[in-house]
């Protein structure tokens, strides 16, 4: 058998070297490989190595120009050369592909990333920013320290390395004159979800000018009368989702339940879904969400993966009770979750919660936290203020900001946060519920990968609320301040009581009698016990005051009875 020409790829963590000026030669032997099979294809030498005297990791960017039509064939070309799909969870999308390999010169493994561009791409300008980098010794010195910066601490996972470039580099590509241009109203924009996520999303991008199309199992979900289009389709409706896709010019999610086939087949870069099928993929699964923290050198809660009762009362064995035992998809609000303080019967657990399970120690924290990051087209990120919640049995019900932590403590938060925003590459937003311990150490709950309950104070409480802010991101406007606009602000959520029956809130007069408070109702046909059914927000001089006055309001509402709940009694 003869040995393919290009050899195995391996996935190693990013190190800056010095440049290497045999790369030059790879990059012609495996052009010349190329050209041998396809005379009429130019295989261009990009990216670090390409120029010369630019320390980088050392990985060869080839890439090459060609039709839509004839990327497929082109890859089928490149894979009997002993090139390989792109490992990991990141890969570019199958319009865009980037094959991958190694070749072997005097004795070292150069690692190969092949670029497979459609026409009208990226190709021209990544050309244009290497003769730029070639030509320009300044620009040369100021993206090696760059690089250096990002991996003085030693060397770094490869997406984190890429994605905290990002900024420096777009920002060259706008000099050179290839700014992308942003999505602009009257674009509509697509959201998967119609709850009250996507309601307020709605709101805040028809007030810019948006047009909206939701995808929602129910038609009469919040979003929907705010919208100008509804889908009404499951959340893993491939088919719907792409209809509805058709009409958009970016997507983004309102929840982490969307299918991974729905947003792997919206994947596309001249219709991007955002934040991104990455931050889904991770987000929806705890156990990967821990693993993603916990390499990103995030604290988490001691966990094991377990997979029976049996594996739980070992584990637990070791961990120590009481812990907390959670479905590994699909949880919120505190559902698909139990709490296990070593008396109960973990055999009845088995339908609920189902396996695998994460296991993780219950942990006596101080103060619940939550930081909300957005993270736009270009890596420009902007924090809004740290946020303290207070839960009712796993269901968040007040929100306060500022969180009154010491000033050490939210600033870790946010680079925390941001931390993970790029290493995820994420764009739009993320979330981030931490735990603040009683020594100062934050403790990483759950990432979400959207505007959060949390961050509903912003819409009065900020100069720009998490939900333009997040659209301003997904749709590559430059992002507004986070500023409050008063000393302090509260949120406390609205949540349903009784039996489900026709919603229609009460106390809405006397609520809004009190100064300052902004009432948020989300036109939910049904009203049941403890669903998030609105919420309040009250600025004030002091969080107390503040909160005094949101939980004042707040009590002021409630939901009329059934208008048949009447007295058994026919004629009373
Ligand atoms: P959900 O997806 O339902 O929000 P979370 O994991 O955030 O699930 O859990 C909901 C709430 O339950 C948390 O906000 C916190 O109050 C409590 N909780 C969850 N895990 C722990 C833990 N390990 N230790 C202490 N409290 C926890
Ligand atoms: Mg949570």
């Amino acid at each position: 058998m003869v040995a393919k020409p290009i050899g195995p790829y391996e996935r190693l963590s990013a190190e800056v070297h010095e440049w290497d000026p045999r790369t030059i030669d790879v990059a012609a032997s495996v052009a010349e490989l190329v050209q041998a099979r396809r005379p009429d294809l130019t295989v261009e030498h990009i990216g670090s190595t390409s120029v010369p005297g630019l320390p980088g990791k050392g990985i060869v960017d080839l890439s090459i120009e060609t039709t839509p039509a004839d990327i497929p064939g082109v890859v089928a070309m490149l894979y009997e050369l002993g090139f390989q799909p792109q490992p990991g969870p990141d890969p570019w999308p199958p319009t865009r592909p980037m094959p991958v390999g190694s070749y072997e010169l005097d004795g070292r493994h150069y690692r190969i990333h092949l670029h497979v561009q459609p026409v009208g791409g990226d190709f021209p300008r990544d050309i244009a920013f290497r003769d730029a980098l070639r030509n320009d010794p300044e620009l040369r010195s100021q993206y090696e320290g760059l690089k250096r910066g990002i991996t003085s601490g030693g060397a770094v996972e490869g997406l984190r390395y890429t994605h905290s470039k990002t900024r420096w580099i777009l920002g060259v590509y706008r000099q050179l004159g290839f700014a992308p241009p942003p999505i602009a109203p009257p674009s509509t924009i697509g959201i998967l979800g119609g709850g009250q996520l996507g309601r307020m999303l709605a709101l805040a991008g028809r007030a810019l000018g948006y047009r909206i199309a939701i995808l929602d199992p129910d038609e009469h979900a919040p979003a929907a009368s705010v919208a100008d289009s509804v889908a009404v389709a499951s959340y893993d409706d491939v088919a719907a989702a792409e209809r509805m896709a058709a009409s958009c010019s970016v997507i983004t999610y309102e929840l982490e339940h969307v299918g991974q086939g729905v947003v792997a087949a919206l994947d596309d870069r001249r219709r991007p879904i955002r934040p991104g099928p990455y931050p889904l993929k991770l987000t929806a699964d705890r156990l990967a969400e821990r693993r993603f923290v916990e390499a990103n050198h995030g604290h988490v809660a001691e966990w094991r993966e377990v997979t029976s009762p049996s594996e739980v009362l070992q584990a637990a064995a070791e961990l120590g009770y009481p812990l907390r035992l959670k479905a590994v998809r699909g949880g919120y609000d505190g559902r698909s979750q139990a709490r296990l303080d070593g008396t109960a019967a973990i055999g009845e657990l088995d339908g609920r919660i189902g396996w695998p399970a994460l296991l993780e120690r219950e942990l006596a924290f101080a103060a619940e936290l939550s930081v909300v990051v957005t993270r736009n087209v270009d890596g420009v990120m902007h924090t809004f203020p740290l946020a303290r919640n207070r839960h009712d049995r796993g269901i968040l019900v007040e929100t306060t900001v500022p969180a009154e932590v010491p000033m050490a403590v939210e600033e870790a938060a946010a680079n925390l946060a941001e931390s993970l925003a790029t290493s995820m590459g994420l764009i739009g937003t993320l979330t981030v519920e931490l735990f603040l311990m009683p020594d100062g150490t934050l403790v990483v709950n759950e990432l979400a990968p959207r505007v959060h309950n949390s961050g509903h104070w912003s819409i009065e409480g900020a100069i720009t609320s998490q939900f333009e802010q997040h659209l301003r991101a997904i749709c590559g406007l430059p992002l507004g301040s986070t500023a409050m606009r008063a000393p302090a602000a509260a949120m406390v959520n609205l949540l349903g009581e009784g039996a489900p029956r026709p919603a229609h809130p009460t106390g809405i007069y006397e609520a809004l009698l009190l100064p300052d408070v902004h009432l948020h109702i989300y036109d939910k046909a049904t009203v049941f016990e403890r669903r998030k059914m609105g919420h309040v927000t009250a600025l004030g001089g002091s969080v107390d005051e503040a909160l005094t006055r949101a939980r004042e309001a707040a009590a002021h509402i409630g939901w009329a009875p059934a208008p048949d709940a009447s007295p058994t009694e026919p004629n009373a």
